[in-house]
C-alpha cells in the first residue's frame, strides 16, 4: 500500500517535471540552432546506438556498456525503473586487516530509488526506518524531519523516447565511494603512526568484473588507496603501504516480489532484525522490528511436513580442505533437525562448489561456506547475511572460516591480556551491521587450545585430539550458520546442564552441550579425566529447534505464535543475548548470561577450570618441552592455562551484585518477576572462590623452574624487547580485571540499589569482605611481592573513587565505604616484617595519607 501510494505520488510530481524539461530542452534546441554550429547541434543530439556502438552490451536488470577500449562504463535506465525501490548490497571481495576491511565482510544493505530531475538521474537512498499506519492522517507529513540520502546526481547522455530509456555515464557511480563508504573514516584519539589508507587514486582505481543478471547487476571494484608517503607501512599483508587495494563487490537487486510476510520480533527470542518504529501508535514500545528470515515456503501448504519449493542452499567453496568437508556438511544439515520441527523436510542442503565452477564466492546468487588462511585473521567464523531492509527477508549469506582457529598458532600478541579477546570485534567502520561480527573463533580457540593441552598432558591418543577437533569445528559451523539463520547470540544457554550432567559421558552423548549453538560456550574438559566424555556439541540445541519453530513455522493464527512465544519459561528456552552478557567489567547484571563459561553452576564449573589449570600447571614443563625444539610451546602453555584461570576468575566475580533477569512477559505462565538478585549464599561463595583463587597470596603460584624457561622463539630482529616474561604485571592483569568489575561504579550501584528488592549481600559487606580478602592474610607480617602489587593497585583503586576521573560517576554511599575501607587499611598497614614489607606499607600509607588531604 505505502510504496504503491508513494509511486502515485511520484508519478504526478515527475510527469508535469518531465514535460517542463523536454520544453526546456526544446527552446535551447531552438537557441542553439540560431547561433551554434550545426556539428554540435548534432552532437548533442546523439542516440544511445551512436554513444554505445564502440562498447561490449552486457545485458541484465540495469543493461551496462562497457567501452571496449578505454573500458569505461555506461549504464542503461527504463523509465519504469524510475521512482521504483531497488536494494543495494556490498561487501568486500578482498582487504587488508590494517584497513579495517576483510574478504567475505558484509557491509550492510538499504533501500535506494532512481529519481529524475530535470535532464539528471538521482540515487536516493531511502529511510525505512520508520512505519506510518496508512490509515492515519498523520502518514501524510511521513517525510517530516527524514533525511533520505542524495548518494549522485547524473547527466542523462540520451534518451530514447521510443523505448523510454535513459543513458548515464556509470563510472563515477561505481568508481568513487559513491555508493557506500569504503575508508575507513579516522577516529578521535587516533595514534598519528597508526596505519592509515591514502587517498582513492581514480586513475588506478578499476573495474575487475561485470555480471549481470534479470534480477541484480553485479560489479567488483578495485579501489586503489595512494599517498606520496606513508609513515606507517602496515603488517605484512601489505605490499607497499603507499598503495593499497580494497576490492569491493556492488550487487543491485531487484526489489523482491514475492508473498514474503514479515514478522516482528519478540524480547523472548533472539532474531536479528531491522528496527523500525511506528509513528502513529501511542505505544510506550513503538516497535514494529523485522525479524531476519528465508523466505521458506511449503512446496505442499497442507502437510504438516513438506519439503520448501526453494531449500537454502549451500556451497562448500572449493577451498575447503577435503577432510573436513564431511564435518561441515553434518554441522549444516544438524539445522535440518530445527527445520523439521518447523514443519520443513530438507530446508537445508550443502553442495561442493566444483573446481571449474565459473562463479566465485562472491556472486551473491550463492551462499557458500568459505575457507581462507589469511594472516592476523580477524575471526575464526563470520556468518553474516543481508537483507530486505523493507521486510527483514534473507537474501543472501555466507560463512566464513579461518584456517588458524584450527591451529595451536598464538594469534594474539599479548597472550595473557583476556580484553583483547573478549572484546568484542571491532565493527565501527562497518554500517548496520552492529551485533553481526562474531568473536566465537577467538573463544573458541582458546578453548581448542586448552583442551589439546589437557588431553595431550594426560596422555589421549590420536583419536582423542582428533576428535576435539572435529567437535569443536562442528560447533562453530552450526554456530555461524545459525547466524546466517537469522538467529543472534544465546549467552545463556549454557544453564542448561549440571555439572554432574556434563561429568557423565553417557548422558551428554549425541547431544548439544547447552540450549543452544548460538552461546561461546567453554568446551567441555572433565577435572576427573577419567569422565571425560564429549567436549562440544555435535547437535543443535533445544532453544535452537523452538527458536527455528518461531521464525518458519507457517502459523495459521497468531495465537498459535503466541502460544509458541509463552513456552519461553521453559528451562531449555533459556535466552540473553550480546546486549545482556557480562564479559567485559561493569556491562550488564545477569551473570549467567556470559562467555566462555559452562553449567547451571558456573561457580563451582569455574572453580573445576581453575583447580585443572593448576594441576595441569605443575607439569607443565615436563609435558610440553621437547627435545630439539625452542621453548616456544612452553611459554605458550604456560599463558594458556594462566589465561583460564584469569577468565574463570571473571566468570566467578559476576555473581557479587548480580542480578537474574527474567524476559518473560506479566501473566506468562511460569514467569517470574524481572529482577531477582543473586542470593546471598551464592555472593558469598563467589566472594570466597574470588579470596581464594584470585586474591590469596598463593592463588597465581607456578612452579618455580618454569619462571626461567618462559622464553620466546626468535625471529631475526623481529622480536619483542625487553622480552622478560613480565610475570607480575601478567598475574596483576587478572587481578585488575576482577577488581574493575567488583569496583565499577555500575556495580557498587547496583548493589546499594539491589538492597531494596531483594540482595542479602549489603554493600558495607561486599566492600568489607573484599577489604579482608586483600589484606587481612598477610598486612601484619610479610607481604609477599604477588600482594604487595595487588593491595597497592586495590588502594589506588579505593582512592580513584574518591578523587579520580570517575569518582563522579559513584554514589555517595560507595564513595563513603571507599573512605571506610582506606582508614581500615591505613589502621592495618603497621611497618612490620621485612624490609620489603615496610616500605610497602609505607607506601599504602602515604598513598592514603596524600588522598585523604584531597577528599573534601
Ligand atoms: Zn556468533
Amino acid at each position: 500500500m505505502k510504496t504503491l501510494s508513494l509511486f502515485m505520488l511520484l508519478v504526478l510530481f515527475i510527469i508535469p517535471q518531465n514535460h517542463e524539461a523536454q520544453n526546456r530542452r526544446n527552446k535551447k534546441k531552438d537557441n542553439n540552432s540560431e547561433s551554434v554550429q550545426k556539428p554540435a547541434a548534432k552532437d548533442k543530439e546523439k542516440t544511445i546506438q551512436e554513444l554505445v556502438k564502440s562498447s561490449k552490451e552486457i545485458d541484465g536488470l540495469f543493461k551496462i556498456y562497457q567501452d571496449t577500449i578505454k573500458g569505461t562504463i555506461q549504464m542503461l535506465i527504463s523509465k519504469d525503473q524510475i521512482a521504483k525501490e531497488f536494494i543495494y548490497f556490498s561487501q568486500i571481495g578482498n582487504g587488508v586487516i590494517d584497513a579495517g576491511g576483510f574478504r567475505g565482510a558484509y557491509t550492510g544493505s538499504k533501500v535506494f530509488k532512481i529519481e529524475k530531475y530535470f535532464n539528471n538521474l538521482e540515487f536516493i537512498t531511502q529511510n525505512t526506518s520508520f512505519y506510518f499506519n496508512p490509515n492515519s492522517p498523520l502518514s501524510k507529513s511521513k517525510e517530516a524531519n527524514i533525511s533520505n540520502g542524495n548518494m549522485a546526481s547524473i547527466e542523462i547522455e540520451a534518451y530514447d523516447k521510443e523505448k523510454g530509456l535513459y543513458l548515464i555515464k556509470a563510472d563515477n557511480l561505481f568508481l568513487s565511494e559513491t555508493l557506500s563508504q569504503i575508508k575507513r573514516p579516522s577516529r578521535p584519539g587516533e595514534s598519528p603512526t597508526s596505519f592509515k589508507l591514502g587517498s582513492l587514486d581514480k586513475s588506478k582505481t578499476k573495474i575487475n568484473a561485470i555480471r549481470n543478471y534479470d534480477k541484480n547487476t553485479d560489479l567488483a571494484v578495485e579501489y586503489v588507496y595512494s599517498s606520496p608517503s606513508v609513515l606507517n607501512g602496515g603488517s605484512n599483508a601489505v605490499a607497499d603501504g603507499r598503495n593499497v587495494s580494497i576490492q569491493v563487490y556492488h550487487s543491485l537487486i531487484a526489489m523482491p516480489e514475492n508473498n514474503y510476510e514479515p514478522r516482528f520480533d519478540d524480547q523472548r527470542v533472539g532474531y536479528f532484525t531491522t528496527q523500525v518504529e511506528d509513528q502513529t501508535t501511542t505505544s510506550s514500545a513503538p516497535y514494529r522490528d523485522l525479524i531476519h528470515r528465508w523466505n521458506l515456503v511449503k512446496k505442499n501448504p497442507e502437510a504438516p511436513i513438506s519439503e520448501p519449493v526453494q531449500p537454502i542452499t549451500w556451497w562448500i567453496e572449493n577451498s575447503t580442505p577435503f577432510e573436513w568437508r564431511e564435518t561441515i556438511k553434518d554441522a549444516v544439515l544438524q539445522w535440518n533437525v530445527a527445520f523439521e520441527k518447523a514443519g520443513f523436510k530438507n530446508a537445508m542442503v550443502v553442495k561442493v562448489q566444483p573446481n571449474d565452477a565459473t562463479w566465485d564466492a562472491g556472486d551473491i546468487r550463492y551462499n557458500v561456506l568459505r575457507w581462507t588462511s589469511s594472516p592476523n585473521p580477524p575471526f575464526g567464523g563470520y556468518g553474516p547475511s543481508f537483507v530486505n531492509p523493507k521486510t527483514g527477508e534473507i537474501l543472501g549469506a555466507d560463512v566464513m572460516l579461518e584456517f588458524a582457529h584450527f591451529t595451536n598458532r598464538v594469534l594474539y600478541d599479548k597472550v595473557f591480556e583476556l580484553a583483547s579477546i573478549h572484546k568484542p570485534f571491532d565493527n565501527t567502520d562497518i554500517n548496520n551491521q552492529s551485533g553481526k561480527y562474531c568473536s566465537l573463533g577467538e573463544e573458541l580457540h582458546q578453548e581448542l587450545m586448552f583442551a589439546n593441552a589437557v588431553a595431550s598432558a594426560s596422555g589421549a591418543s590420536d583419536r582423542e585430539v582428533e576428535r576435539i577437533k572435529k567437535e569443536s569445528m562442528m560447533a562453530l559451523i552450526m554456530h555461524e550458520v545459525g547466524h546466517t539463520l537469522g538467529l543472534n547470540h544465546n549467552m545463556k544457554a549454557s544453564q542448561l546442564y549440571s555439572p554432574e550432567q556434563l561429568n557423565n559421558a553417557d548422558f551428554i552423548e549425541g547431544k548439544c552441550l547447552t540450549a543452544s549453538v548460538m552461546d561461546y560456550a567453554a568446551l567441555n574438559v572433565t577435572k576427573d579425566r577419567s569422565k571425560q566424555g564429549q567436549y562440544d556439541d555435535v547437535a543443535v540445541g533445544p532453544y535452537d529447534l523452538w527458536a527455528i519453530q518461531l521464525g518458519y513455522t507457517a502459523f495459521k493464527t497468531e495465537d498459535e505464535r503466541q502460544a509458541l512465544l509463552n513456552e519461553s519459561t521453559k528451562p531449555e528456552h533459556i535466552f540473553g543475548n550480546d546486549a545482556d552478557d557480562m564479559r567485559s567489567p561493569g556491562k550488564a547484571i545477569d551473570p549467567r548470561v556470559n562467555v566462555s563459561d559452562q553449567s547451571n553452576d558456573q561457580i563451582k564449573w569455574a572453580i573445576d577450570r581453575i583447580e585443572l589449570s593448576n594441576n595441569l600447571m605443575k607439569e607443565t614443563k615436563s609435558r610440553f618441552t621437547k627435545n630439539g625444539d625452542s621453548y616456544q610451546e612452553l611459554r605458550r602453555v604456560y599463558y594458556l592455562l594462566s589465561g583460564q584461570k584469569g577468565s574463570a576468575a571473571n566468570t566467578i566475580s559476576r555473581f557479587i551484585g548480580g542480578v537474574y533477569v527474567d524476559r518473560a512477559v506479566a501473566g506468562q505462565e511460569g514467569a517470574t518477576q524481572p529482577y531477582t538478585p543473586v542470593s546471598l549464599k551464592d555472593q558469598k561463595r563467589a566472594m570466597a572462590a574470588l579470596s581464594k583463587y584470585v586474591f590469596a597470596p598463593n592463588a597465581f603460584d607456578a612452579p618455580d623452574d618454569l619462571y626461567n624457561y618462559l622464553a620466546m622463539q626468535r625471529r631475526g630482529f623481529n622480536f619483542r624487547t625487553p622480552e622478560d616474561p613480565k610475570i607480575h604485571n601478567q598475574v596483576l592483569s587478572y587481578q585488575k580485571n576482577v577488581l574493575n568489575h567488583l569496583l565499577h561504579y555500575n556495580t557498587l550501584q547496583r548493589i546499594s540499589d539491589s538492597e531494596l528488592y531483594g540482595n542479602q549481600y549489603t554493600l558495607s559487606s561486599v566492600m568489607k569482605d573484599l577489604n579482608d580478602a586483600i589484606l587481612k592474610p598477610d598486612i601484619s607480617g610479610n607481604v609477599n611481592s604477588f600482594r604487595q602489587n595487588l593491595q597497592i593497585e586495590y588502594t589506588n583503586n579505593l582512592i580513584a573513587i574518591l578523587t579520580g576521573k570517575q569518582s563522579d560517576n559513584y554514589t555517595n554511599n560507595a564513595k563513603s565505604m571507599a573512605l571506610y575501607n582506606l582508614n581500615a587499611i591505613r589502621a592495618m598497614a603497621a611497618p612490620t616484617g621485612d624490609i620489603a614489607s615496610r616500605a610497602h606499607k609505607q607506601h599504602l600509607r602515604t598513598l592514603i595519607d596524600n588522598a585523604l588531604k584531597e577528599v573534601k
